[in-house]
């Protein structure tokens, strides 16, 4: 497959994200959800797929803290999260020090729009942030 077909879903997908929307894809033939965007459904084979937005609502399913000086702006986490639609993505969970991100906790997505770009990040449902 030519290197720019495979791009496309990628920067579909960025895309998406800088205008606001998440969006992932789901395989209208085996009714799976698909992430990380690609061309074709890896479940089935079928390039059926199709974009739609998730509910936005996830658990963590682990997380590792990457140490920074208070300088550089502190510590934070990078977690992977399994979202409700059966996925799983890799995202930084707010609003908390590193050491209360635990495993198994709700969480929701929300896009974050920062110099260079806009990103995933996600808040502890059960908590505020204390921000
Ligand atoms: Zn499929």
């Amino acid at each position: 497959m030519p290197a720019d077909e495979a791009a496309g879903p990628e920067r579909l997908y960025f895309q998406f994200l800088e205008n606001g929307e998440w969006k992932i894809q789901s395989c209208t033939h085996c009714r799976r959800a698909v992430f990380y965007p690609r061309v074709a459904c890896p479940h089935c084979g079928e390039d059926a797929l199709e974009w739609l937005a998730p509910q936005g609502a996830g658990t963590v399913y682990s997380s590792s803290t990457i140490y920074r000086s208070p300088e550089q702006g502190g510590s934070y986490n990078v977690s992977l999260i399994d979202i409700d639609e059966g996925v799983r993505l890799m995202g930084c969970v707010q609003g908390c020090l590193p050491s209360e991100v635990k495993i198994g906790q709700r969480v929701r997505a929300r896009i974050e729009k920062r110099e260079g770009g806009a990103r995933l990040v996600f808040d502890r449902m059960e908590a505020m942030p204390c921000a």
